[in-house]
C-alpha cells in the first residue's frame, strides 16, 4: 500500500482480490513460497511516454501515454487503450491488474496489460484524433507485437481510433500482423467484436439468473453509459425479453418508461457523436436529468453498470436494493465501490463481477487473434457461439470455484480465485521471473 499510495484505484482492485484469496493462501503454501502473490501485484514493465501532436489551430499539444505490461505468465500482454482525461498511472495499473485475472478466466492464452492517455477525444476533429493516434503509436509500436503485446479499444478508443493506430503501426513496422484487436472488418477485424462485451455481459448474466431460478424475461433493466459496452448490452437484454428504461453519459441520464429506443441512441452516439440528452428531443415521453449517478434511483430488477469505475457507491447500492433490484452485473471495469459490493452481498443480490461478466470483449479479441494468425475469418454465428460458450464456461468456473472454497453464490470470490489459480500455477512453473 505504501509503495502505491498515490494510486487508490490500483490499491482498491488489488485489495478486493487479495481478500478473496485468503482461503487460497491457507490451502496452497507452495504458491506463497514461490512468491506468486508479491510478483502478481507488481507489473512486469510500465511504460510512460510523451505524445506530442498539433491541433487544428497549429498549436503543439502534449499528452502523456502509458502502457503497463502487467503479466505474460499465460500469454502475450493483452488489454485495451483508454483515452480519457482522468487517465494516470493508477488507472492503467488497476485496469491491467484486473485484466490479468479476466484474461485467465476466458480460458484463452492471453496475459494482461493496459494502456492509454490523458487525451480527451471529446470535441476533437477527425484530423486531431488521427494526429494524436499516430503520435501515440509512433512510440508504442516498438513495445508491441502479435506475440508480445496486443492492445485493443476501451473508453474513448473505438473503431476510428484503432484504425488510425493500426495504420501508423503498419507504416512504421512494414508488416501486416494482428497487433491490435477491434480492427475494422476490411482489415483483419472479427465479426462480433463490436458487440462482444455487451452481448457477453448478457450471456453471463442470463446463466447466472437461470442458475438462480430467474431470467431477463419481462424484467426492468437499467444500463449506465451509452458507449460501446452499453449499447450492445441493451440490444441483447432486449432480445432476451427485458425492458431497458434508462441509459446515461458522463453528464446525465435519460429515463424512458416505454423502453429505450436503441436505434435512436445508436444514431446519436455511434454516428453523430452527440450527447444522450438529445434523445428527449425526439422522445417526449422520456425525461433527461443532469448528473450521471442519479440513474441508480430509477427502480429496476436488474442493473448493468457499463460506464466507468466506482459509478455505484454505497448510497446508490442501497437505493437499488430498496427499489427491489436483485441483480447487478458489471459491464464496466470496477464500477462498484467495495462498500457497494458489501451492500449487494449482505442483501443477497446476485452479483456478476466485472472480470467475469465483461470478459466477452477480450475473449472475442482472443478469437480475432486466432483468426489473424490463421489468416481466415469466421462467420458471425461461429464467433457468437464461441462467445456464448466462453461466457457460460466462465460462469460455471466461478460458480464451482466458489462452491469448492465454501462460498456458494459468491461469484466475485469464485472469479478472483479461479482467475488467480491458472496464472499462479503458470508463474510457479516458470520459476522466479
Ligand atoms: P465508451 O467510450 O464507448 O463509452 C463509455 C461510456 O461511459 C460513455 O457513455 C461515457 O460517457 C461514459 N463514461 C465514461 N467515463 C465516465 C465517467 N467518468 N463518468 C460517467 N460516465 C462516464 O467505452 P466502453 O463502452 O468501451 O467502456 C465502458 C466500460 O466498459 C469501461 O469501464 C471499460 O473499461 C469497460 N470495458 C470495455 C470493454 C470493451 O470491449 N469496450 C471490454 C471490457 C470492459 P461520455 O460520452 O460522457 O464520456
Amino acid at each position: 500500500k505504501k509503495r502505491n499510495a498515490a494510486e487508490p484505484e490500483f490499491i482498491q482492485a488489488v485489495t478486493e482480490v487479495l481478500e478473496s484469496l485468503e482461503p487460497v493462501v491457507e490451502k496452497r503454501p507452495d504458491l506463497v513460497e514461490a512468491g506468486v502473490f508479491e510478483r502478481l501485484v507488481e507489473p512486469e514493465r510500465q511504460l510512460m511516454f510523451r505524445v506530442p501532436w498539433v491541433d487544428d489551430q497549429g498549436k503543439v499539444q502534449v499528452n502523456r501515454g502509458f502502457r503497463v505490461q502487467f503479466s505474460s505468465a499465460i500469454g502475450p500482454y493483452k488489454g485495451g487503450i483508454r483515452l480519457h482525461p482522468s487517465v494516470y498511472l493508477g488507472i492503467i495499473k488497476f485496469l491491467g491488474f484486473e485484466q490479468v485475472l479476466k484474461n485467465s478466466l476466458t480460458t484463452l492464452p492471453m496475459g494482461g496489460g493496459k494502456g492509454g492517455s490523458d487525451f480527451d477525444p471529446k470535441g476533437k476533429s477527425d484530423g486531431e484524433i488521427m494526429r494524436f493516434c499516430q503520435s501515440f503509436m509512433t512510440e508504442l509500436y516498438r513495445h508491441i507485437g502479435a506475440d508480445t503485446d496486443v492492445p485493443a479499444g476501451d473508453i474513448g478508443t473505438g473503431a476510428r481510433e484503432v484504425g488510425y493506430m493500426y495504420g501508423q503501426y503498419k507504416r512504421l513496422a512494414n508488416e501486416f500482423t494482428g497487433i491490435l484487436t477491434g480492427k475494422g472488418l476490411t482489415y483483419g477485424g472479427s465479426l462480433v467484436r463490436t458487440e462482444a462485451t455487451g452481448y457477453g455481459l448478457c450471456y453471463f448474466t442470463d446463466v447466472m439468473l437461470k442458475a438462480n431460478g430467474k431470467s431477463f424475461e419481462g424484467q426492468t433493466v437499467v444500463v449506465s453509459g451509452s458507449g460501446n459496452v452499453s449499447i450492445y448490452a441493451v440490444e441483447k437484454a432486449v432480445e432476451m425479453g427485458a425492458k431497458v428504461v434508462a441509459m446515461s453519459d458522463s453528464n446525465g441520464y435519460i429515463h424512458d418508461p416505454n423502453g429505450i429506443d436503441l436505434a435512436c441512441v445508436k444514431q446519436l452516439k455511434e454516428v453523430e457523436r452527440r450527447r444522450i440528452k438529445d434523445y428527449v428531443d425526439t422522445h417526449p415521453g422520456a425525461t433527461y436529468k443532469e448528473g450521471s449517478t442519479g440513474i441508480w434511483t430509477i427502480p429496476c430488477d436488474i442493473a448493468l453498470p457499463c460506464a466507468t469505475q466506482n459509478e455505484i457507491d454505497k448510497a446508490s447500492a442501497e437505493i437499488l436494493v430498496k427499489n427491489g433490484c436483485y441483480c447487478v452485473s458489471e459491464g464496466a471495469n470496477m464500477p462498484s465501490t467495495p462498500e457497494a459490493i458489501e451492500v449487494y452481498l449482505a442483501n443477497g443480490v446476485l452479483y456478476g463481477p466485472a472480470k467475469a461478466a465483461n470478459a466477452g470483449g477480450v475473449a472475442t479479441s482472443g478469437l480475432e487473434m486466432s483468426q489473424n494468425s490463421a489468416r481466415l475469418s469466421w462467420t458471425f454465428e461461429e464467433v457468437d457461439q464461441k462467445l456464448k460458450n466462453i461466457m457460460h464456461n466462465i460462469f460455471k468456473n466461478c460458480d464451482e470455484t466458489a462452491k469448492a472454497y465454501g462460498m456458494e453464490g459468491n461469484y466475485m470470490a469464485g472469479a478472483n480465485i479461479a482467475g488467480f489459480l491458472k496464472v499462479a500455477e503458470a508463474m510457479k512453473a516458470q520459476g522466479c521471473v
